[in-house]
């Protein structure tokens, strides 16, 4: 078995190919395993905006009778933390690896054929090629090569530009930066930096913020974040950006463009991520490409050539790490002659801003667009117990039911954590709950959990004493 990238995709598809007997190759360019997710991705920014929460939090406490003093960062230390974070995941990555005895080779790998990959040999971080070149032979292979952000054309080429990744090096606190892009990714930046101490526009084409979630989800994210922002510029695109001594000077069209080009010290692109489909060669190996760069696989994982596999970010939206590795497991073990599919009801969605907001299965915007009859439930965290005793009682939690079958069919929370609390109705949908099997479950009291159970009890025939 040959893994083609050590993403959440490919490392979970090599670990579980070894775990079931098959000799395994994975190939990796980069010097760390873990890929996007773990290496300048979903740990890296989650590192960071833990230390934004618990920042703010501290700085909260003032209205609860307990003044800290005005933070003082110290951004090697915080560089160095983040970077201890990546490295322990990392490397216990490598020792599971060994543990298991995957061959893991370093390098960029293009297919000759389809049954053999060229690797042109790195070393350092993975950016220099060795000159050397090494050709791996393979039954089987999965390929998990990722995404990469998306560069807009006409943004020049400066060191005070930068994707999330460059954003992630944290190597400045700019006074005033430009977030290109409102979706989850930049808006999880932009928490990160304005509690550093910048000043934050956002500039988005669409006409709102994280179009993945419910307008109504969002409202409360915004009412809480509106502080943080100095201008949230929806329905307008960036135009052009010139690179000057005194900063990036960006003009704007649209419908909330400002009349004039405003000046920044830092910009964030953050408008998407494409596939790296057109750069493994996988013409060579006869694996059909769209011109976006994505793979199209089977429910089983298998490209439109029987014994090549594709996961992950390269064959599609969502592009998530979950995701990736459910494919993987599947990819594995399909490869390794068992019936498993994918057949996911649903792949939650987190966003992990202040609040956070997460939502699982299907949308109400979903619903209304697919004609389906649903009911919902909301419980507002403002009679929650354990939110108000937090001080963030600004959330709700939110159930969507079949109306035809009753079995809950999406659900979201925004809040605090919602993140976490989000699984239980990620079982809920997956395992087609009926809300009663929800409202007749003790939850433990006072948790923020409990709002799951609470929303539950407020369908019609769960629980007739409640309004
Ligand atoms: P990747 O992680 O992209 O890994 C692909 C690997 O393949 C890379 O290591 C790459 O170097 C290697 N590779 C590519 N081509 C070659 C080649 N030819 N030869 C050798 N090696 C090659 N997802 C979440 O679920 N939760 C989050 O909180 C989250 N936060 C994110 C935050 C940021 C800032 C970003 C950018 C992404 C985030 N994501 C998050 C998305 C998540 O990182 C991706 O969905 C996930 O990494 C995809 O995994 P993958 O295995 O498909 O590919």
């Amino acid at each position: 078995m040959l893994v083609l990238g050590a993403g959440p995709g490919g490392y979970s598809a090599a670990f579980r190919a070894a775990d079931l007997g098959m000799k395994t190759v994975l190939v990796e360019r980069y010097a760390n395993l873990g890929g996007v997710c773990l290496n300048v991705g979903c740990i890296p920014s989650k590192a960071l905006l833990h230390v934004a929460a618990v920042t703010d939090a501290a700085t909260a406490m003032a209205d609860h009778g307990i003044a800290f003093g005005k933070p003082k960062i110290d951004l090697d230390k915080l560089r160095g933390w983040k970077e201890k974070v990546v490295g322990k995941l990392t490397g216990g990555l490598a020792g599971m690896a060994k543990a298991r005895k995957v061959d893991v080779v370093r390098g960029f790998g293009k297919f000759l054929d389809p049954h053999h990959l060229e690797v042109a040999l790195t070393s350092g971080d993975g950016q220099e090629q060795t000159g050397d070149k090494q050709v791996v032979k393979f039954d089987k292979c999965i390929i998990a090569a990722g995404s990469q952000s998306v560069k807009l054309p006409f943004i020049p080429d400066d060191p005070r530009v930068v994707d999330s990744t460059g954003a992630l090096e944290l190597t400045s606190i700019p006074k005033r930066m430009l977030v290109i892009g409102g979706g989850i990714i930049g808006l999880e930046m932009a928490t990160v930096y304005s509690t550093l101490g910048t000043r934050i526009d956002v500039v988005e084409m669409l006409d709102g913020l994280m179009t993945g979630a419910d307008r109504d989800l969002v409202k409360v994210w915004e009412k809480v974040n509106q502080p943080r922002f100095d201008k949230v510029m929806l329905k307008t695109r960036t135009t052009a950006v010139k690179a000057q001594k005194s900063g990036l000077k960006v003009s704007f069209e649209g419908d909330n463009a400002p009349a004039e080009p405003q000046m920044y010290d830092m910009i964030l692109q953050s408008v998407g991520r494409s596939p790296n489909g057109n750069k493994i060669g996988a013409e060579n190996a006869g694996v059909a490409v769209d011109e976006r760069g994505f793979i199209a696989t089977d429910k089983q994982m298998r490209t439109n050539v029987g014994h090549i596999f594709a996961i992950g970010d390269i064959i599609g939206q969502p592009m998530l790490a979950h995701k990736a590795v459910h494919e993987a497991h599947v990819a594995a073990e399909a490869a390794a002659g068992q019936k498993s599919f994918f057949d996911a009801r649903q792949i939650p969605s987190v966003a992990y801003t202040d609040p956070e907001i997460a939502w699982a299965g299907k949308t109400e915007t979903e619903c209304k667009a697919e004609g389906i009859k649903y009911g919902k439930a909301i419980f507002p965290w403002a009679a929650s117990g354990r939110a108000i005793a937090n001080g963030r009682d600004e959330g709700f939690t939110k159930l969507l039911f079949d109306e035809e079958t009753h079995r809950i069919i999406g659900g979201a929370i925004v809040g605090t954590q919602a993140g976490d609390l989000i699984s239980e109705l990620c079982l809920a949908v997956e395992m087609g709950c009926d809300p009663v099997d929800i409202g007749k479950t003790i939850h433990p009291h006072p948790t923020l959990g409990e709002s799951v159970g609470m929303a539950a009890e407020l369908f019609e025939g769960v629980c007739t004493d409640l309004p």
